[in-house]
């Protein structure tokens, strides 16, 4: 979750989840924070705090919203990314007609990625949008230095800058990734499967490890991770149907060995 997440920036987290419940939410923000630091990620989480519907200003991972969000196939958010050098003007033409379009909930929601890379263009024309923003739409501009934007594009968004610390990773998280590089490695199953045997003891750590699994191979279906090149996105997506199959097993009190020892044979069957 958010705050669990983005460990240093609990205090702006703070201050957003009031804004929130509110209802005092601005039209744009710019979301300023280093190389390393995981903006879109915090953009997701952000817009999860505002549309979910168990926990507002928190986002609960499991409703509609929040699956989808996850999952990147929210129909009212539209990223935009520079095409390697910068945000065309094209681009934010594009996303006009789309802000044209109703929204299938209550509003749009949008993301520029690399938003300091928009030429003098694009951001002229993104302006617009900026100070006639269609209703309830909201934009986040994601950026290391806000300074490389327009004044005029800075004077109309809220800027936060992050920190962007990561919260430690822990034992399971790791193993997670171990596991699913284990797997596209095509190491066998008993190599995979002593790994599991020796660090899995609980419920608790097998469902932490489940989250873990998922979250990667979202990462590669979402964010294209350098990884997604050697996966189908097809086999990716049986992948995370097993991994929930997996859950829901654990959560129904199957023996964890048994639903463990089941999943990394299922997937160790799908074709790549
Ligand atoms: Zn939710």
């Amino acid at each position: 979750m958010w705050q669990d997440n983005f460990v240093s920036d609990k205090k702006l987290i703070d201050r957003i989840q009031r804004t929130i419940f509110c209802k005092n939410l601005s039209h744009a923000y710019i979301l300023e924070g280093d190389r390393c630091t995981d903006k879109l990620d915090f953009a997701k989480e952000f817009i999860k705090a505002i549309e979910c519907k168990n926990a507002l200003g928190v986002g609960c991972d499991s409703c509609i919203s929040c699956r989808k969000l996850n999952h990147g196939n929210f129909e009212d958010l539209h990223i935009i990314s520079s095409d390697g050098k910068s945000v065309k003007d094209s681009m934010i033409s594009d996303l006009q007609e789309e802000l044209k379009k109703k929204p299938f909930g209550d509003r749009h929601f949008v993301i520029i990625e690399d938003s300091d890379t928009m030429t003098q263009r694009a951001q002229n024309r993104l302006l617009k949008t900026l100070e006639e923003p269609p209703m309830g739409t909201i934009i986040f501009l994601l950026s290391e230095n806000s300074e490389n934007l327009l004044a005029t594009v800075r004077s109309r968004c809220i800027i936060y800058r992050l920190i962007g610390e990561k919260a430690e990773v822990d034992g399971m998280i790791k193993l997670a990734e171990a596991l699913v590089n284990g797997i596209l490695e095509r190491k066998n199953f008993f190599y995979t499967w002593e790994i599991l045997d020796k660090a899995v003891k609980s419920k608790e750590d097998a469902l932490e490890l489940l989250d873990g699994m998922e979250r990667i191979y979202h990462k590669i279906l979402v964010e294209k991770d350098s990884r997604a090149g050697f996966l189908r996105r097809e086999a990716v997506g049986e992948y995370i149907s097993l991994i929930e199959e997996c859950r829901r097993d654990v959560l129904a009190n199957v023996r964890v060995s048994y639903a463990l020892k089941n999943l990394i044979i299922k997937i160790g069957g799908i074709i790549r």
